[in-house]
C-alpha cells in the first residue's frame, strides 16, 4: 500500500531529526500535533434538505508563535492530510523565520456541487465550529485549495457579527476592503518565481531560454506561470483539473488566465489556441523541460513516475507534491528540488505582513510588501542553498535541518509545561 501524506511528512521529519541528532523529547513533541479538532458541519441546502459535512482544524505547534495555516475545501480532505499540512506549516514558518507555529483546516466537500449561498452557510457554520480554538493570538486561518478571499471575508464577517465588532486580525488572505494585504493573492506564486529564478541564477542559466511546465493553474500555478512568463521564461505547458495544454513554442499565459477567470470555477475548460495541443496531467510531469513546477496537489511525483521526470529543476509550489521515494529517484538522476516549505512560503510570509498591518491598522503599499517578501525569501533561499552545499545534502534536508533546529530551540527554551 502506498504511504499516506502524513507518513511521508513524518519520514522527512525522521530523516532530518536523525541527521541533527534531535533529542528524544523534542522528537516526541514535534512528531505529534498539539490539538486535533473534528467538527460536524450541518448545512441547510437550497432545496430545503439538511446535509452533514465533516471539517477539521489541526494545530501542530504553537512553540514559536500563534498557529497559522490555510483552510481547504475538497472532496478528498481527511484527518491524515490535514495533519500532514499542519505539520508542514510549522516547518515552513520556522524556515522563513516568522513568529508562527503551524496549523491547517479543511472541510470534506466538493465546492463545485454547492451554490454560493450554500457555500456561505457552510463557511459560516464551519467557522463557528472551530471558533473555540482560533483567534488572533491563537490560530489565524488563511485560504488554500478551493477557498479564496471571498471565503476569508465570510469567515471574518461571521466572527465580527458574533463579537459585535469588526475583527481584522483573525484571518488572512481577506479582500483588500476588509483588511486584506496588497500582494497577498499573488504572494505564493511570486515566491515560486523567486525560487525558480534563484535556482537558474545558481546554475548560470539564461532565463530567456528556460522552458517550464506548470501543474495546477489556480492561485499558485497561474500566478507563478504568469510572473515567470513576464520575466521571459517560456511556459510550454500548464494543466488543471481539465487536463494539460501544451505548446512547445510557449503558451500565452495571460490569455489563459483571462479564459479561466471567465469560468465560474476558474478552470481552463474549452481553452483553444493555435499551436496548443491537449496532453494529460501525467504527460505534463514527464515533458522535456528545464523546470517543472508542481502547483496542484500532493503526491504527484512518486516512485511510479519519478524515473520518467526529465526536468532538471523541480520547484514544489504545492504542498507535498513529491514523495520521499520519488525524491530519492530524482536526486539520483541529478535533479535539484526546491522543497515545498521553501518554494511556497511566499503565501504565509505575506499573510504575516497582513496580520501585522491589521494589528497596527496601518497599511503598506504593494512595493513595500513585494520588497519585504523578496528579502525574506531570498534570505531563506540562500540559507538553505549554503547549508546544502556545505553539508552536501539536498535542499529538502537543509531546509528541514534549519526549521527543526529553530522549533527545537523554542521548545527547549520554553520547557515542558507545567
Ligand atoms: P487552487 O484551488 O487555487 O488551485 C488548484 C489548481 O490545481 C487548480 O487549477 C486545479 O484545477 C488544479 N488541480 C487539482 N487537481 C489537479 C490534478 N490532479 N492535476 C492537475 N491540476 C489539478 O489552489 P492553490 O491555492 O493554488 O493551491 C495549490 C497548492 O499550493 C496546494 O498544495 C496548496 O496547499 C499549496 N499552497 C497554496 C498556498 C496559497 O496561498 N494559496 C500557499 C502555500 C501552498
Amino acid at each position: 500500500m502506498s504511504k499516506t501524506f502524513y507518513e511521508i511528512v513524518l519520514e522527512h521529519f525522521d530523516e532530518a531529526a536523525e541527521k541533527i541528532h534531535l533529542d528524544h523529547d523534542c522528537r516526541v513533541l514535534m512528531r505529534q500535533p498539539e490539538r486535533e479538532l473534528t467538527v460536524s458541519v450541518p448545512v441547510r441546502m437550497d432545496d430545503g434538505h439538511l446535509e452533514m459535512f465533516t471539517g477539521y482544524r489541526i494545530q501542530h505547534s504553537s512553540s514559536r508563535g500563534p498557529c497559522k495555516g490555510g483552510i481547504r475545501y475538497h472532496q478528498d480532505v481527511n484527518l491524515d492530510e490535514v495533519k500532514a499540512l499542519a505539520t508542514l506549516m510549522t516547518w515552513k514558518c520556522a524556515l522563513v523565520n516568522i513568529p508562527y507555529g503551524g496549523a491547517k483546516g479543511g472541510v470534506k466537500v466538493d465546492p463545485t456541487k454547492l451554490s454560493e449561498r450554500e457555500l456561505v452557510r457552510l463557511t459560516r457554520r464551519y467557522t463557528v465550529m472551530i471558533l473555540p480554538i482560533i483567534g488572533p493570538r491563537k490560530d489565524i486561518p488563511a485560504p488554500d485549495i478551493n477557498t479564496n478571499e471571498d471565503t476569508m471575508g465570510w469567515m471574518m464577517d461571521t466572527v465580527s457579527m458574533l463579537q459585535g465588532q469588526t475583527v481584522l486580525d483573525m484571518f488572512t488572505g481577506k479582500p483588500i476592503s476588509l483588511g486584506g494585504s496588497l500582494g497577498r493573492r499573488e504572494a505564493t506564486g511570486r515566491g515560486v518565481m523567486i525560487c525558480t529564478l534563484g535556482l537558474l541564477k545558481k546554475f548560470r542559466r539564461d532565463v530567456a531560454s528556460t522552458t517550464i511546465a506548470v501543474q495546477g493553474f489556480g492561485n499558485v500555478g497561474s500566478v507563478a506561470a504568469d510572473l515567470l512568463a513576464k520575466k521571459g521564461c517560456k511556459i510550454v505547458a500548464v494543466s488543471d483539473v481539465t487536463g494539460g495544454y501544451y505548446n512547445p513554442k510557449g503558451l500565452n499565459v495571460a490569455e489563459m488566465i483571462e479564459h479561466a477567470n471567465r469560468h465560474p470555477f476558474k478552470i481552463l475548460e474549452g481553452y483553444e489556441a493555435d499551436g496548443v495541443s491537449r496532453i494529460s496531467n501525467e504527460e505534463l510531469l514527464t515533458l522535456d523541460v528545464d523546470a517543472l513546477l508542481p502547483c496542484a496537489m500532493e503526491r504527484q511525483i512518486v516512485k511510479r513516475n519519478a524515473q520518467d521526470v526529465r526536468a532538471k529543476f523541480i520547484v514544489s509550489g504545492a504542498n507535498g507534491p513529491v514523495s520521499k521515494d520519488g525524491e530519492d529517484i530524482l536526486h539520483d538522476k541529478g535533479a535539484i528540488i526546491v522543497p515545498d516549505i521553501l518554494a511556497n512560503s511566499g503565501g504565509v510570509i505575506v499573510s504575516y505582513f497582513e496580520w501585522v498591518q491589521d494589528i497596527q491598522v496601518f497599511f503598506w503599499n504593494e512595493d513595500q510588501i513585494n520588497q519585504q517578501l523578496e528579502r525574506l525569501m531570498n534570505e531563506a533561499f540562500e540559507h538553505v542553498w549554503e547549508h546544502a552545499e556545505k553539508d552536501k545534502i539536498s535542499m529538502r534536508a537543509a531546509a528541514y535541518t534549519i526549521a527543526l533546529r529553530r522549533v527545537a530551540r523554542a521548545i527547549q527554551q520554553r520547557r515542558i509545561f507545567p
